[in-house]
């Protein structure tokens, strides 16, 4: 097995990562097949993003040792297990956003967010070029289903379960009144493409964990991308059982 690990940056996780190779008894190769991410959602995002170029190649093993970690499967003490099942290991997928920014393509495993925190975020939304709608809006947040647990869910957005093949727009403290009619959030099959054409000349995107400001942007642009993250199952959790476990509890 070639092996990289991709490690939050505390005493918990770095204990795990040294038992994690004490097992494997081998050294980290920067030519993977397997990348293990010890941490929380936030590790698990950093990982997928270094590694966007190779998504093909490799596939992940999430490893939970934070605070939310939705997208872990396996916790510390099953390190032997997973070890010991890498040969008949069942491979699930997360598919990524593709966001075409005036030509500039970026991808994102969560969500994409277009923000204006100043002034209301104006702009039309297209979908597949047909007009649906004028939006005025702290901003846009438009997500996966593996995403629409994160940010998404804080502007009740929908659930959707992982193998739902879909894009979700839902808007960020949207400013409606009967002049500018708005319908959010809104679940698309993934054949759908969502154009955003703003009006302000500033505005922020984060992809995932990204931040970044943008000046005199024409057109933007998400779809369901055909990259893909592999990931390994654990059998013993089911979806169900993450939803209760993270957000409802016993
Ligand atoms: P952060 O603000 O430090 O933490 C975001 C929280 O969201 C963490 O607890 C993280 O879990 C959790 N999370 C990330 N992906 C998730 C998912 N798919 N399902 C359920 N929970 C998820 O930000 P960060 O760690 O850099 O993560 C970036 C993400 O934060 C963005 O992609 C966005 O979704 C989310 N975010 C949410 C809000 C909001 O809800 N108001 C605002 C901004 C950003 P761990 O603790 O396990 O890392």
């Amino acid at each position: 097995m070639k092996y990289k690990i991709v490690c939050k940056n505390d005493k918990v996780s770095k204990k795990v990562c040294d038992e994690l190779k004490k097992i494997i008894s081998k050294e980290e190769t920067n030519n993977p097949d397997v990348i293990f991410s010890i941490g929380g959602d936030g590790t698990f995002l950093d990982a997928v993003r270094m590694h966007l170029d190779v998504l093909d190649q490799v596939y992940f093993i999430s490893i939970h040792t934070g605070t939310l970690g939705f997208y872990t499967e396996f916790l510390p003490h099953e390190l032997k297990c997973i070890i010991n099942n890498i040969k008949k290991k069942t491979l699930n997928q997360f598919n990524l956003l593709k966001i075409d920014v005036d030509g500039e393509v970026n991808y994102a495993l969560n969500e994409v967010t277009l923000t204006s925190q100043q002034h209301l975020l104006e702009g039309d939304v297209y979908i597949n070029s047909e007009h649906l709608m004028f939006v005025r809006a702290n901003g846009l947040c438009i997500s996966t289903p593996s995403g629409s647990t994160a940010y998404n869910k804080s502007l009740n957005g929908a659930i959707l379960d992982f193998n739902v093949n879909a894009l979700q727009l839902a808007l960020i403290a949207p400013f409606e009144t009967i002049n500018s009619r708005i319908i959010s959030p809104l679940v698309l099959s993934k054949e759908n493409e969502i154009t955003f054409k703003p009006k302000n000349k500033y505005f922020d995107i984060t992809y995932d964990r990204i931040f970044i400001s943008k000046e005199n942007i024409n057109t933007v642009k998400v779809s369901y991308s055909n990259k893909y993250v592999k990931y390994m199952v654990n059998p013993e959790k089911s979806y169900i059982n993450r939803l209760k476990e993270k957000f409802i509890g016993k």
